[in-house]
């Protein structure tokens, strides 16, 4: 009855957490917003590993929806213990700050930051009775360092790494570990309009990730070996910056 909620695993980075998680033995809750297509077919390849998938559809910039739902599973799944929360869900929406509608600063503040708070709330509770939890948070190079044309995007990362590290001070009596990973370019929908020719010049290793790789130290920051380790941000970018 041990289970990950993974937000945003029906596709790219987040599918890809959500099969590790499931080879490392957990039943996973699969959130997703609109894609229901793309959801499915990430389900069927979770469950080829023997766990169960339950595709929890909801908008995680959305309080109302994300407390209604994960409350409802909550109360209908008494003896299930979620003990690993990725928050995974993201969207960019790259422009000048000088050009910047408010609306584009919003949206992308609301799914990446506002989507972390509404969601590891509405978790956080069990994992504190239980005394037990593992949440990691997918950020991003942006965060860390910057991007022309990403004010907003960077500015949502950077607040869910000072949200991870306040959050690893208050809960790490618990048991409960908080951390980040910060991709650099990895191949997904997300960078698939990007020149990845001319961008892998400036990475050392002349390549994008794979978001494989980045599941792997989510795994790892998921697992049993990592109880001493809390409050972190580790990057996974081919030497891009560290
Ligand atoms: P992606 O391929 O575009 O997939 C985004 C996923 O998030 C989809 O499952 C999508 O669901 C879901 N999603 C988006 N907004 C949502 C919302 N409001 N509520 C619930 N689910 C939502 O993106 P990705 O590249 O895998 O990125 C995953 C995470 O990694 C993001 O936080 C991103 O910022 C971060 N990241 C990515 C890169 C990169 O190079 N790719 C680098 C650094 C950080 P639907 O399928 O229903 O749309």
């Amino acid at each position: 009855m041990k289970y990950a909620l993974v937000t945003g695993g029906s596709r790219g980075i987040g599918k890809a957490i959500c099969i590790k998680l499931a080879t490392d033995g957990y039943n996973i809750l699969l959130n997703y917003k609109s894609n229901d297509l793309e959801a499915n077919k990430s389900k069927e390849e979770v469950e080829l590993n023997g766990v169960k998938c339950e595709l929890l559809k909801f908008d995680v910039s959305d309080n109302e929806s994300t407390q209604l739902i994960i409350s409802n599973w909550l109360d209908n799944n008494k003896a299930a213990k979620i003990e690993i929360l990725v928050n995974n869900a993201g969207i960019n929406n790259d422009n000048l700050m000088v050009f910047m509608p408010n609306e584009q600063w919003h949206n992308v503040i609301n799914a990446s930051l506002n989507g972390f708070f509404y969601v590891t709330k509405a978790i956080l509770k069990s994992m504190v009775s239980s005394r037990y939890g593992r949440i990691i948070n997918v950020v991003s190079l942006s965060g860390l360092k910057g991007m022309p044309g990403q004010t907003n995007y960077a500015a949502a990362k950077a607040g869910v790494i000072g949200a991870t590290k306040s959050l690893a001070q208050e809960v790490a009596k618990r048991n409960i570990t908080v951390n980040a990973v910060a991709p650099g370019f990895i191949a997904t929908d997300m960078t698939k309009d990007l020149d990845e020719k001319q961008l892998i010049e400036l990475i050392p290793m002349k390549r994008f990730g794979t978001p494989e790789e980045v599941a792997e130290t989510v795994s790892f920051l998921a697992s049993k070996s990592a109880a001493y380790i809390t409050g972190q941000v580790i990057s996974i970018n081919g030497g891009l910056y560290s």
